[in-house]
């Protein structure tokens, strides 16, 4: 991948910046230092797509790192969704019986501040070989969701090479990506990379997307190729305080990715990583915001709003979740276990 393609630091970022011809002075960086842990990466494609005169611009604060990001609660997790209680060999989070995580990169097209895998992003996880047997000997599998880091990001040797083994389990039905490149770096779709990904088996590409203005002429150029895959498109969405925690923008976002082929398959209360408090609403918002997208635009337009329990208990629709005191809730998870999440709000 072309290193000039993106940014590492704030330093360059302001150097980028002024070679567009953007004021820095009038920028607003003076927020945004080198944060103690999670390092800065922004495609410049994605740098074009923010308003650097406005402080609140959401495309900003989810690429920018934050002084407030180095203010970690006690409550903020380094496993907020417990993948490690699931992870029988290194690379592999095996949670459901019939389908388990690939995760065989670190890397990604851009550091999302408010990431949910901080933790993964700065160690390498990737066991190639191992994760492949377990695939192979484990029978009751039917899907592999290539995870990360971000899929996408892998070389098109590399991936060309998983995608042919993967290609030769019988028992592997699905294999589904879930990536946020094409929202942040579409230029890395290309022909040779659809010849990649290319397989006998269903492909189905679940796109991280979080704001409307992340649907440009360059995403939906990416998604034309990806079709020509028979790429089954879905999309994940992470609801975000300053970034699309209103009706009107997750409306606006969700007809238009259904206006451009994909469906809208999850909307995710934010994981409590360490360093995101700031981006966080509570489960009483969330599920006021979710309920008027009911009546405001049509059903296939709405995604599921899930938690992903602290534990490794897996995902739960939102709406399950009984409120049993101020900030205490409770479900019950596809295995029938009593859930209680702490909202902290
Ligand atoms: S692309 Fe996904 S895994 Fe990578 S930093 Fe963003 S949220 Fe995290």
């Amino acid at each position: 991948m072309d290193k000039n393609n993106f940014i590492f630091s704030s330093a360059q970022l302001k150097d980028y910046l002024t070679s567009k011809g953007i004021d820095t002075e009038k920028a607003f960086l003076e927020n945004h230092t080198e944060p103690a842990k999670f390092f800065t990466l922004i495609p410049k494609y994605y740098l074009n797509l923010i308003n650097w005169y406005d402080p609140a611009d959401p495309l900003r604060q989810m690429a920018v790192a934050s002084s407030l990001e180095d203010t970690i609660y006690d409550y903020e997790l380094q496993d907020p969704i417990g993948d490690h209680s699931h992870e029988p060999v290194p690379g592999i989070i095996h949670r459901y019986p019939d389908r388990c995580l690939l995760m065989l990169t670190n890397v990604c097209a851009i550091h999302c501040r408010f990431c949910f895998r901080k933790n993964l992003l700065t160690e390498n996880k990737a066991m190639y070989e191992q994760a492949m047997e377990y695939i192979k000997r484990t029978a009751d599998l039917w899907e592999v969701i290539f995870s990360g880091g971000d899929p996408f990001m892998l070389t098109d040797y590399f991936l060309n090479q998983v995608m042919n083994r993967l290609d030769s389990f019988d028992h592997i039905r699905i294999i589904r990506f879930h990536t946020r490149t094409p929202a942040v770096f579409p230029r890395r779709i290309t022909d040779k990379f659809i010849r990649n990904i290319r397989s006998r088996k269903q492909i189905i590409v679940v796109i991280h997307i979080n704001h409307p203005r992340e649907i440009t002429p360059e995403f939906i150029r990416s998604l034309r190729l990806l079709k020509k895959a028979k790429v089954m498109l879905l999309s994940q969405t992470v609801l975000l305080k300053g970034v699309n925690d209103n009706t009107e923008i997750l409306a606006e976002l969700f007809k238009e990715l259904v206006a451009v082929g994909v469906k809208p398959y999850y909307l995710h209360h934010l994981d409590p990583a360490a360093g995101t408090h700031y981006f966080r609403i509570s489960v009483e918002e969330g599920k006021k915001i979710y309920q008027r997208l009911r009546g405001t635009i049509s059903g296939h337009c709405i995604p599921e709003y899930v938690i992903d329990s602290p534990g490794g208990h897996g995902k739960i629709p939102v709406m399950w979740f009984e409120r049993m005191s101020e900030n205490e809730y409770e479900a019950v998870n596809f295995e029938g276990k009593k859930i209680r999440y702490t909202d902290y709000c």
